[in-house]
C-alpha cells in the first residue's frame, strides 16, 4: 500500500493548483478538510466504479482515515469534489461537481455522473482538502443499438479475508477488463477465524450491527489488491448470503433470531455504503428492503440479468431441527422441495426476468446471479429421489430452476449464459430442464454455466469434487482445489471462457495460470472444451 500512496501523495502535488480552490467548499466540509490537513490520506478505501449505462456511470469512494478506526473521521458532513475526464491526465474536465459524503452513510460518496457519451472510456477522481484520490478508470456501455465486436467480462466471488491474499484481484486487474461482475460474498460476516495469510489485520467480532459491517467493509477495502481491481474498470455487482448472514434466506436466519430483520437492514445499508451501485428509491422501511437485481445491456452483444437469489426466496426446505438455513437431504425424504410454490426470486423478479427475456435484443443473455444452478448430487443416482442434495443453492428450489428453464425457452432469449459464485469451485455446467434424465432431443440443453471459484474462500477436497462430476454428467468440468476468478471474452459468434487459478493463495505474489477453456458458440448451448 506505501508505493500506491506516495503515488497518490504524488499526484496531489501535481494538481496543488486545483485544490487550492478548497478554499470555496462548502460550511462544515471546508473546515473539517483544513482541520485534517496532516491527519493521514481520506481515501484509504481507494475508489470504484459501476452500474454502467450508454450515457451513466456511477463513481464512489468513502471519506476514511483509517480503515481499523471509524473513529478517525469526524462525525460531521463533508464536502468532496469530483472530476470525470476524457484522458488519464485530466486535461479535458467533461463534468465536475460537488456531493456531500455524510456519516448517516458512512461518508461514502455516490454519483450517478449522467451526459456522458455511450461506449468509451472515462478516468475519475476525488478531491477532498489536500488530498485527491487514485485515480480510476471506468467506462460507459456501448449505445444500445450498436453490436461491439467484443466484451471483456471479469468474474469474481467469495473474498474470505483470512484464507489468503487478493493475488487474484491484483491479476484481474493486469487482464484489464472491460467490466468486472462480482458475484457476491463480498465480505464474510462472521467472527474470530484462524488467519491463514500472514500479517493481515483482522476483526475478531461478528457483525451485527452497521457499524460492525461497516468496519468490515473498511478492512477488506484496505487491501490494495481489490482497490486495483476497481480502479481498471466498471462493476456490476449482486450479494450472496455473507454480506449478510451465513445461509439466511428471504426474513429467516440460521438461528431463527426474532430480530434478523434489524440486522439484514444493516448489512443492506453497508453493503449500499460500499459498492458503486445506483439505488433505487427506497420503500417505507427504508434498507430492511433493498431491491438490486437490475439488467444492464451491453449493445445488442450482451444483456446481463443481475439476479437476487437471496431477498425473496422461500425458506430452506427440510432445514435441520430448530434452525433455518441449509441441510443435506435426499430428495425423496424432503417433499418439501418439490412444492411448486417454492421460488427462488419471488414473483416480481420472475415477472421481471420473463419481460427481460421476452424483450431482449441481446447475442447473449446473462444471468449474473450467486448460487450454482446445476443439480450437484452428492450421492450416485440409480432412480429418481436418490440424489442428495444441499438445500441453499438452486437444488434447494427445483421447481423454480425448472420453471425459469421454462422461461428461458419459452422466451427465445439468445444464447443463456448463467455466470455462478458461492461453492468455491470452477463448474463447466450444461443445464436441462430435467436434471435427472440424461440430455436428449426431448430434454436439450437450454443454457450454459460458468460458475467461478472464490478470490480465497477455501473449498472441498479436488478427489470429492472429481467424484460429483462423475456422478452428475451435466457438470462438465470441476476444480475446487485452485482460488482465483474467471475471464469472459464474448463476440457476436462465441464466448471463450478462461478459468483462471493461482499457484497460491497465500502468496500475494503468486503467479496465475489458465487451468481450463470453454467456447460456447452462438446458437448452440453446451460447452466446448477449448
Ligand atoms: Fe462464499
Ligand atoms: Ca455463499
Amino acid at each position: 500500500m506505501d508505493s500506491q500512496r506516495r503515488i497518490f501523495l504524488a499526484s496531489a502535488a501535481r494538481i496543488a493548483a486545483l485544490t487550492a480552490a478548497a478554499g470555496s467548499l462548502a460550511g462544515s466540509g471546508a473546515s473539517a478538510a483544513t482541520r485534517l490537513n496532516g491527519a493521514g490520506y481520506p481515501f484509504a478505501l481507494g475508489v470504484a466504479s459501476g452500474s454502467p449505462l450508454p450515457d451513466a456511470v456511477v463513481i464512489w469512494t468513502r471519506i476514511n482515515y483509517d480503515p481499523l478506526n471509524a473513529g478517525a473521521t469526524p462525525a460531521i458532513a463533508l464536502a468532496v469534489r469530483w472530476e470525470v475526464a476524457d484522458d488519464e491526465a485530466f486535461r479535458r474536465i467533461v463534468a465536475k461537481g460537488q456531493a456531500m459524503a455524510t456519516p448517516e452513510l458512512a461518508h461514502s460518496v455516490h454519483v450517478d455522473v449522467t451526459g456522458l457519451e455511450p461506449g468509451r472510456w472515462y478516468w475519475y477522481r476525488f478531491i477532498f482538502g489536500d488530498a485527491v484520490s487514485p485515480i480510476g478508470r471506468t467506462r460507459t456501455a456501448p449505445a444500445a443499438e450498436s453490436m461491439p465486436a467484443s466484451l471483456k467480462l471479469a468474474v469474481a466471488s467469495c473474498q474470505h479475508w483470512e484464507f489468503g491474499s487478493y493475488a487474484a484481484h491484483r491479476h484481474l486487474a493486469t487482464a484489464a477488463p472491460d467490466l468486472v461482475a462480482f458475484l457476491g460474498d463480498y465480505i464474510y460476516e462472521w467472527g474470530a477465524y484462524q488467519l491463514q495469510h500472514p500479517q493481515r489485520a483482522v476483526r475478531r467480532d461478528e457483525s451485527f450491527t452497521l457499524e460492525q459491517y461497516r468496519a468490515r467493509y473498511a478492512q477488506y477495502k484496505s487491501d490494495a489488491d481489490l482497490q486495483r481491481a476497481h480502479l481498471v474498470a466498471p462493476w456490476i455487482v449482486t450479494w450472496d448470503d455473507h454480506e449478510v448472514a451465513n445461509d439466511y434466506g428471504n426474513e429467516r436466519d440460521e438461528l431463527l433470531t426474532p430480530t434478523f430483520l434489524q440486522r439484514r437492514a444493516a448489512a443492506y445499508q453497508a453493503f449500499y455504503e460500499h459498492m458503486p451501485l445506483r439505488l433505487l428509491p427506497l420503500g417505507r422501511r427504508g434498507f430492511v428492503d433493498m431491491r438490486i437485481y437490475q439488467r444492464y445491456d451491453w449493445g445488442r452483444l450482451a444483456r446481463f440479468h443481475v439476479l437476487d437469489d437471496r431477498q425473496y426466496r422461500a425458506n430452506h426446505a427440510c432445514p435441520k431441527p430448530n434452525r433455518g438455513g441449509s441441510n443435506s437431504v435426499t430428495t425423496r425424504a424432503c417433499p418439501d422441495l418439490m412444492r411448486p410454490e417454492r421460488s427462488m426470486l419471488g414473483t416480481a423478479q420472475e415477472q421481471w426476468l420473463q419481460e427481460g427475456l421476452k424483450k431482449s435484443p441481446a447475442r447473449w443473455n446473462i444471468l449474473a446471479q450467486q448460487t450454482l444452478m446445476a443439480q450437484s448430487s452428492q450421492v450416485p443416482i440409480t432412480r429418481p429421489g436418490d440424489e442428495r442434495i444441499w438445500t441453499d443453492g438452486w437444488d434447494g428450489y427445483p421447481m423454480a430452476r425448472q420453471q425459469l428453464l421454462d422461461t428461458l425457452q419459452a422466451s427465445g432469449a439468445r444464447n443463456p449464459l448463467v455466470l455462478s459464485g458461492d461453492v468455491h469451485t470452477f463448474y463447466a455446467t450444461e443445464l436441462s430442464r430435467d436434471a435427472m434424465r440424461p440430455v436428449s432431443r426431448a430434454n436439450p440443453v437450454l443454457a450454459t454455466e460458468f460458475c467461478g471459484t472464490s478470490i480465497t474462500s477455501s473449498s472441498r477436497p479436488q478427489s470429492r469434487t472429481d467424484e460429483y462430476v462423475a456422478m452428475n454428467p451435466h457438470i462438465r468440468y470441476g476444480r475446487s482445489d485452485k482460488r482465483g476468478y474467471m475471464l469472459l471474452e464474448i463476440t457476436p459468434g462465441k464466448t471463450t471462457t478462461w478459468f483462471q487459478g493461482l499457484d497460491n493463495v497465500r502468496d500475494s505474489a503468486s503467479n496465475i495460470a489458465t487451468l481450463a477453456s470453454f467456447t460456447v458458440r452462438d446458437g448452440k448451448a453446451g460447452v466446448q472444451q477449448s
